[in-house]
């Protein structure tokens, strides 16, 4: 298989600041204008790195222009140096001209030991309108790099090289919740003699609080009393995982668990308690260690006062 190099945009501005020193000290050597010089950006990648190298070259004092002719070009510039057959192809196109445009690369594979490697640009792997959003994930694997730069990382050290595709994939679980859709998970059973209340209880679960996307944990109980129809109780720990595993706050958590219940299967009632700690409280801000978050929401028979099922899902709870 071959081996993909994803090049982030901070690795390409490296190496366009890199390449701006290079030709400032060609134009110095050469006595040009540094007001005045004419670059030709080879198609395709030429271009976004020309553009990067004309921003660059700003803090050596030289301004960039672009021309659409090589033969009037001070220089010309490419993203990579393959195989050498661009430039050698441009040397005999100028050839009776009498001029020398100096050649600069961002990359230059066999210089740097990248033979036999599929270099990947930035502005070459960006998601397309017509793609969805799962086509690509080098935009989001960049996000996860400049997390890294921001927190004072250095996102290429050894222990960090993977992190972001590893992150990533970590995504696809921990927000996993949001590729399916809960009604799918509602097989309805008949069942016209069961009408005792069901609960499931100490469902552990996790999820991650919306306003900081720090994790949440702890316990859940889902209770429902039926009418006449059931479904199988591993299905309850299944609905609250897939709300859980969405951006959240526990009480619509706790609400949407219910609300699903009720949309679906239309019991007597329906209830979930959950208790859970929060990442975002333990760890910064008011830093409570031990704290725990109760929230609960009934519906139908739950809500009545006296309800027997009420007073018996309480019961159960309070150990
Ligand atoms: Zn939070």
């Amino acid at each position: 298989m071959t081996h993909k190099l994803n090049l982030t945009w901070n690795d390409v501005h490296e190496r366009a600041h890199a390449t701006a020193l290079l030709i400032a000290r060609f134009v110095k050597s050469n006595k040009l204008n540094p007001n005045a010089i004419q670059c030709y950006a080879v198609p395709d990648g030429g271009v976004p790195a020309a553009l990067l190298v004309a921003q660059a070259l700003k803090a050596c004092e030289i301004t960039m222009g672009m021309t659409s002719s090589m033969a009037s070009s001070d220089l010309i510039i490419d993203d990579l140096e393959d195989s050498g057959d661009t430039r050698r192809a441009i040397q005999n196109l100028l050839a009776d001209t009498h001029r020398c445009p100096a050649y600069f690369n961002l990359y230059h594979k066999k210089n740097e030991g990248l033979d036999g490697v599929w270099v990947v640009f930035p502005w070459e792997d960006q998601p397309r309108p017509w793609q969805g959003p799962e086509e690509s994930v080098e935009g989001p694997q960049d996000a996860v790099t400049r997390l890294l730069q921001y927190i004072g990382e250095d996102p290429k050290r050894e222990g960090l090289v993977d992190t972001p595709k590893r992150v990533i994939k970590s995504f696809g679980e921990i927000y996993g919740g949001y590729k399916v859709d809960p009604s799918t998970l509602l097989t309805v059973f008949e069942d016209g003699a069961c009408d005792e209340m069901v609960v499931l209880k100490d469902i552990e679960f996790h999820s991650c609080c919306e306003h900081h996307m720090q994790p949440f944990f702890g316990k859940a109980a889902i209770a429902y009393v039926p009418d006449k129809r059931v479904i199988g109780v591993s299905k309850l720990a299944r609905i609250l995982d897939v709300y859980a595993r969405r951006l959240q706050v526990q009480e619509r958590l706790t609400q949407q668990v219910v609300d699903a219940l009720m949309t679906h299967l239309q019991p007597k009632g329906a209830a979930c308690v959950i208790e859970a700690q929060h990442f975002c409280m333990v760890c910064r801000g008011v830093r409570k260690q031990n704290s725990k978050m109760v929230t609960s929401s009934m519906q139908g028979v739950f809500r009545e006062n006296r309800n027997p099922a009420r007073l018996e899902l309480l019961e159960l709870l309070r150990d």
